[in-house]
Order: C-alpha cells, then sequence, then structure tokens
C-alpha cells in the first residue's frame, strides 16, 4: 500500500463491521460507516471542485467526522490541512492565509470555539450525521481520479509554536506511512487495540502516532474532543488498551487522581502507556507508571520528522533517562559544532523516511534545517550515552546561557516539578544586564499554593547555583497549546506584569 488512505480501504473492505472510531458526541463508526462517510465527503468536495493538489483545511476537534474528513481529502489527491478548533481567531487566521486552502471545513462534536470559526470562515459544518451531503451527490459526478505517487505531499500539519509562530510542515503519504507503522509497531498493536484519542488530530503525535498507527492496523480510536483530567481518568477505566498523552496530561490526571484519593488507575484492559512530544522528568515516570500499573515509554519526536524519532525500552520502573535508540530506519548524528564545543553534546541531526517535505511556502526555513542529503536539524540538544541512547538535554533556543554558564530548562523544571504541590513547571530566561536570568513559571493547584521559600530552597537542594531559578512566579494556568503543551515563547508576555 502506497497512500495513506489505502490502510482504510483495505479494513473498510476486508473488515467492515470492525469498530473503528467513537467520539464523545456519542457517533460510533466501522470501518464501513467510516469509508462511506469519506465517499459522502470525498462528493462534497468534489462538487466543491477541490482538485488534486488542492488544500483542504479542516478546523477540528478530535471527532469521527474529522477522520473522515481527513482521509476523503487524500482520496482525492489533496491536501489536508488540519487546524485545531480551540486554537484563537488570529492563529487559525495566520495559517489560513499562509495555507490558502481552496476549501474549509469545520469538524467538531460539540464546540463552541468551533461554532464561532464556521460564522468568522463561512466554512462548511460537518457533523457526524453525513445526510446533509447526500443532496449534493448528483451536482457533480467525481472528476478524473489521479493517484498521487506516496512521495506526494499528503498533509501540511502545522508546529505547536512552542518557539514561535507555527511552520507549515509538508508530509508526504509515506512519510505519514512510515510514522505510523514505527508507532503500530513500537506498541506492537493489533485490530483488537482501543486507543484512546485524546491527542489532537491537528498535532504530529495525533495523527501520525495515533491515528495513522490505529487505522493501519485496524485497530479501535475513542476520540476525545478536548483533554479532562476527569474524563481521562474515567476512559481509561472502561477497556482502553493503549493510550498515548503529552507529560502535561499525565500529570493532570495525576493530579486529579490525588485529589480524588485514587492513587491508582486500576485498569485491567491498559497495557501500553506513553508519552512525548516534550521533555518527561524522572520523576513523573515514576509517579505514572505506579499510577497506571504499566511502564511509561517516552517517545522524543516532532512534527518536521512525521512524530516518531526514538523510543524507551519498555520496562517498569526503568530509571533510564534517554530517550532511547532511534526507530528501526532513522539515523542519527550529533552537530557537535552547535554549542558543545567537544563535550559530546551537540544538535541532533536525523535523517530517513520520517523527515519532511520541508516548510511550505518557505525556502529559507527549509534551507536552514534540511541539507542536500536528507539531514534534518532538529534545534534540540542532544548527547550518546555508551548504549548509544540519545538524552536530549534541551533546545538550542531556549539554552539560557547564565553567568557564562549553560542552563538547559528541563532539568531546571524536573527539580521543582518533583516538589508534591507542584502540577508542571515552564523555565525560560530572561535578558537582563547583558546576562539571563532563569524565570521559573510553575503551575499550582487553587488552594494549594507552595510556600515559595519552601519551594525556593527545594529546588537549591537539587540544582547547582548557577541553575536555581532567580524568580519563581506561581500561577494556576500557564499558557498552552491545544495538545497541552506550554507555549513558553509566551510566558515573559503573558506574565508581563510580574516583571514591572
Ligand atoms: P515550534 O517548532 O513551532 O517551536 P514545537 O517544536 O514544540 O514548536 P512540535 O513539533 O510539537 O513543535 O514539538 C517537537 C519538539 O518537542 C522537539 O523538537 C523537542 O524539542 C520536543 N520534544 C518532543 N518529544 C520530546 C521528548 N520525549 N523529550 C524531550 N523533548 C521532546
Ligand atoms: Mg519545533
Amino acid at each position: 500500500m502506497t497512500l495513506w488512505h489505502d490502510y482504510l480501504d483495505h479494513h473498510a473492505r476486508a473488515r467492515p463491521d470492525a469498530p473503528a472510531l467513537s467520539d464523545s458526541g456519542g457517533t460510533c463508526w466501522t470501518y464501513r460507516d467510516l469509508s462511506l462517510a469519506c465517499d459522502d465527503l470525498g462528493r462534497y468536495l468534489t462538487a466543491a471542485d477541490v482538485q488534486p493538489g488542492d488544500r483542504v483545511m479542516v478546523v477540528c476537534e478530535n471527532a469521527c467526522a474529522t477522520v473522515a474528513a481527513l482521509f476523503a481529502t487524500s482520496q482525492l489527491g489533496a491536501v489536508v490541512v488540519p487546524v485545531n478548533a480551540r486554537m484563537q481567531a488570529p492563529e487559525v487566521d495566520r495559517i489560513l492565509d499562509h495555507a490558502a486552502p481552496k476549501v474549509v471545513l469545520l469538524t467538531a462534536a460539540d464546540s463552541k470555539d468551533a461554532a464561532c470559526h464556521a460564522d468568522r470562515l463561512d466554512a462548511r459544518v460537518i457533523s457526524g450525521a453525513f445526510g446533509q451531503l447526500a443532496v449534493l451527490e448528483s451536482q457533480k459526478p467525481g472528476s478524473a481520479e489521479k493517484d498521487p505517487v506516496s512521495q506526494e505531499l499528503a498533509v501540511l500539519l502545522y508546529t505547536t509554536g512552542t518557539t514561535g509562530d507555527p511552520k507549515g510542515v509538508m508530509l508526504s503519504h509515506d512519510n505519514l506511512i512510515f510514522g505510523g507503522g514505527a508507532s503500530a509497531k513500537l506498541r506492537r498493536m493489533g485490530a483488537a487495540d482501543i486507543v484512546y484519542g485524546v491527542l489532537p488530530l491537528s498535532h504530529v503525535f495525533g495523527l501520525a502516532s495515533v491515528l495513522t498507527a490505529s487505522v493501519m492496523i485496524g485497530a479501535e480510536v475513542r476520540l476525545e474532543a478536548r483533554f479532562s483530567a476527569e474524563r481521562y481518568y474515567h476512559a481509561l477505566r472502561s477497556g482502553i488498551t493503549l493510550v498515548s498523552a503529552v507529560p502535561q496530561m499525565h500529570a493532570l490526571v495525576m493530579q486529579y487522581a490525588k485529589e480524588k484519593g485514587l492513587e491508582q488507575l486500576g485498569s485491567p484492559d491498559l497495557r501500553y502507556v506513553s508519552s512525548g512530544a516534550a521533555p518527561l522528568d524522572p520523576d513523573w515516570k515514576r509517579r505514572a507508571e505506579s499510577f497506571y500499573g504499566v511502564a511509561l515509554q517516552n517517545g522524543y519526536g516532532m512534527t518536521e520528522a512525521t512524530a516518531g524519532i526514538c523510543a524507551t525500552r519498555n520496562e517498569i520502573g526503568d530509571p533510564d533517562t534517554s530517550v532511547g535508540p532511534p526507530l528501526p530506519g532513522v539515523e542519527l548524528r550529533l552537530d557537535e559544532s552547535v554549542g558543545g564545543g567537544g563535550s559530546g553534546l551537540g544538535e541532533v541531526c536525523l535523517r530517513g523516511r520520517n523527515v519532511m517535505l520541508g516548510y511550505f511556502r518557505n525556502a529559507e526555513a527549509t534551507a536552514s534545517v534540511l541539507d542536500a542529503e536528507g539531514w534534518l536539524r532538529s534545534g534540540d540538544m542532544g548527547r550518546f550515552d555508551a548504549a548509544g541512547f540519545l538524552h536530549i538535554d534541551g533546545r538550542s533556543k531556549e539554552l539560557i546561557i547564565h553567568g557564562g554558564f549553560n542552563v538547559f530548562p528541563p532539568e531546571v523544571e524536573a527539580a521543582l516539578n518533583a516538589h508534591p504541590q507542584v502540577i508542571q513547571s515552564a523555565v525560560v530566561g530572561r535578558a537582563i544586564k547583558g546576562d539571563e536570568e532563569v524565570v521559573a513559571f510553575v503551575q499550582v493547584a487553587a488552594g494549594d499554593w507552595p510556600d515559595p521559600a519552601d519551594l525556593r530552597r527545594f529546588a537549591a537542594g537539587q540544582l547547582a547555583g548557577y541553575k536555581r531559578p532567580a524568580r519563581i512566579i506561581l500561577a494556576e494556568s500557564l499558557p498552552a497549546a491545544p495538545t497541552g503543551k506550554i507555549l513558553k515563547h509566551r510566558l515573559l508576555a503573558h506574565f508581563a506584569d510580574q516583571f514591572a
């Protein structure tokens, strides 16, 4: 199979009655239902004159209709641009301008945010019931079907925007098949798996590692329109066998369980839990393993690499703090000319079938990260241990140089996160008098604020003097992307009043 949607077509033919998807709006689809919904939507897109190569933007929450929109677009040879409906209007508009789609679809289970975008963008709202599309069937017969080859562009996926404005990453069918296949193999997925789809389908982790892997294997995905620690907790106790989430979600569900006095999940069905998309600190890993009762696998990836680059072995209590070896088929090397200077630390560069085609409409940015031999610069600083496993110290862009010493935020964050009253933290550098000071933003629970002096002492007990935060700012929420990843480049502006 060479195209992303070939797997869906295969399962719809071979196992039409197998459950494929359900969502929090109450829609449940078999593989046949999903395939029929794609047909319906394909007729609508054809009627809207969507041609191979055209872009179709899908402003979405996780819902059955979203999956139909993704694959229906792919079946036409068009390029799908998934955008999270939870983004604010200016953020959606920036992507709209850049991607210049021919059609905008809006797919959401039950979202107020989504409804607002529909009015603004004059978008077609697609819900779980596809009846309203049937009338369009006769308007235009299917136009000539051109099978795009597997190297052609399938998805335009915008990065999280942790370090700046999101960049449009061009992923081919082959990128997605490689990324989804690697994820399915790593997780030893089978058609009987029931996967919790809480990661947004508009992010590479949800799109490639969760949805694509599941559809390739013919498993079932239970889609969640938005993360809620309470729903997550209960979903995982109702037959889910596999879940992938960002570290922040693991932290929030553990916080929820702690508040309710439920320290262990106790689900007999759950067999695989993974974390990825952001640094996983060792204390969270330990706590999460005791909470879930299964090993927490850590995966390192990025949008430009169709999710996976490296993944850890999957043993409970493994004290390894690496992100593991590269996935089979991915080559890694470190560029020590960046930052390291012979210390073994360097910028992580990678090559393989997972590497993007480039950034959309940004040849300059593409040239700065992708060379002629196919090597991609990740922007992350890493080192190899004796076993050949990769350790990520942090991003080169986020490296804080304080008093001439290098401070990587993840180490400081891990020290703070270990405090029992800290939900999560984010550390950034702030320019001050020719130096950079270490500033920590710490998320705490309402009614359970730690004593700042105690927190400061706690961090000092684990960190060399130059790594200790000069300022610790406590808050009950931090600016985050729809995945839950903290938008670090917004922190200083967001809390500007604290620095006045
Ligand atoms: P932007 O590129 O727009 O600034 P972003 O880099 O956060 O945003 P993503 O593609 O979602 O966008 O994230 C990829 C980055 O996340 C990686 O480059 C790396 O810095 C970080 N990351 C992902 N997984 C891990 C992990 N397991 N451990 C440490 N860092 C990770
Ligand atoms: Mg990035």
